[in-house]
């Protein structure tokens, strides 16, 4: 940051998810008069989604390996992070009290899991700090110079020195990310690549004796193939074909696939800690009269419904071989990502073309983007949120930047 920092500037930051927010609390530091729009009734209900289910911050892995989740966009990720990377990340959360520890499988977490109390201890931070978060203000586009924005008492207009858009990306709607303004953008001449679900489930036929025995059943400790692509971790069975951590890993390489050529074939190693001649070996024993079903319990003490899963292929080979072929290569069909609505992420977004280092448009100076509304993917694990603040943190300096040089 510039040694000496300008006179108080207004910035409007527009979106109050972790990305806004994140750019609010940096650029209130530089005292700045900083405010939020947010269109929602209540602010960052994504992330408040997010930790519903373990609000999982960021990842312990070293950055080399960190860094290339986010593929074809990992350049200028990388760059962000070398401003805001997982360990600053962690910092920030413990000074709010959200104090984080690593799990087994190197995510990072709050110890109290939910975004909740971290939420409510930031805005109260960013209270004391001056920030003004002004909700139902929905962002309608431009008027000349000035933001127009829709309001409970009616609409209403702001110039600012500068301009924040975290807006999101194009999942989960009703949590407040919209996209409506893609157009306003296009018409500014700034490129958005048109958005499509990430992290995301896709739709299996299963049979109708799988949906009814085996639906929400998860598929743990497994390995998921494709193309030569493997995703170890947990899946879940639904009533509409696959879901969970593994399946989302491989959801970008698996949507491009299908995109291009219709459905494709996974193959589910249902046992990736043993080797197939391991598992045919404990397989080639006499049964006596147990079923196949029995004897895959007890031999490998395989869960029902993986066998279940076996069972979709077709009927279940008697061999030994044949059946631990099957066990570490179940073929199971893809037919369609589910859509944008139950996406966890969204790829997509204003192209990495379209900006400057520090973030900002380059068809429009004095506008900065950040966070989901970016076109970069990553799979779960802590880097969706990682990439959000990092971005954010990125966008905010060379806010502070583009201040400086408007003062000289
Ligand atoms: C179920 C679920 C679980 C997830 N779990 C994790 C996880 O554990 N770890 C992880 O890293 N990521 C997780 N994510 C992803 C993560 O929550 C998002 O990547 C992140 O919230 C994006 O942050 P953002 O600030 O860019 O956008 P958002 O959080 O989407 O915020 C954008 C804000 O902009 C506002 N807005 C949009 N348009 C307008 C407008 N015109 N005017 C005014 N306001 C507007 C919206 O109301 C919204 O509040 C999860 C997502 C979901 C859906």
């Amino acid at each position: 940051m510039n040694a000496t920092p300008p006179p108080s500037s207004r910035v409007v930051i527009i979106g109050a998810g972790p990305a806004g927010l994140m750019a609010a609390e940096q650029l209130a530091d530089q005292g700045h008069d900083v405010t939020v729009h947010d269109q929602m009734p209540s602010v960052a209900r994504k992330f408040l989604m997010a930790g519903r289910g373990g609000l999982n911050l960021t990842h312990s892995e070293p950055r080399e390996r960190f860094d290339r989740r986010y593929g074809e966009a990992q350049p200028q990720v990388a760059d962000w992070l070398d401003d805001f990377d997982a360990q600053a990340l962690r910092t920030w959360a413990d000074g709010l009290g959200a104090e984080t520890f690593i799990g087994t499988s190197g995510r990072v977490f709050p110890k109290a899991m939910k975004a909740s109390p971290l939420l409510r201890a930031w805005l109260a931070r960013l209270a004391r700090k001056g920030v003004t978060i002004k909700t139902r203000s929905r962002w309608t586009g431009w008027h000349g110079d000035a933001l127009a924005f829709d309001e409970l008492d009616g609409s209403s207009e702001v110039v600012a020195d500068a301009v924040i858009l975290a807006l999101g990306g194009a999942s989960w709607v009703k949590l407040g990310s919209d996209a409506a303004w893609v157009p306003w953008l296009n018409a500014k001449g700034v490129d958005v690549r048109p958005f499509q679900p990430a992290n995301v489930g896709f739709e299996v036929d299963w049979s109708p004796l799988l949906v009814e025995r085996f639906a929400g059943h998860p598929l743990k400790n497994i390995g998921i193939t494709f193309s030569g692509h493997t995703a170890r971790g947990e899946a879940i069975l639904s009533g509409y074909g696959l879901e969970g951590g593994a399946v989302y890993a491989l959801s970008a390489v698996v949507r491009e696939a299908i995109a291009r050529q219709g459905e494709v074939m996974v193959h589910i190693d249902l046992r990736p800690d043993q080797t197939l001649s391991q598992l045919a070996n404990r397989l080639d024993k006499p049964r006596g009269k147990n079923s196949l079903s029995n004897h895959l319990r007890k031999s490998l003490h395989l869960d029902p419904a993986f066998i279940g899963l076996m069972r979709e292929a077709g009927p279940l080979p008697e061999e030994a071989m044949a059946l631990a072929q099957l066990i570490k290569a179940v073929p199971v069909r893809l037919k369609a990502p589910r859509g944008l609505e139950r996406a966890i992420s969204s790829a997509g977004g204003i192209g990495r073309d379209q900006y400057n280092r520090e973030l900002m448009l380059n068809a429009l100076p004095g506008v900065f983007v950040c966070g989901e509304m970016l076109d970069w993917e990553a799979p779960t694990g802590g880097y969706l949120l990682q990439a959000c603040f990092a971005s954010a943190v990125r966008a905010s300096r060379g806010v502070q930047r583009y201040l400086v040089n408007a003062q000289s």
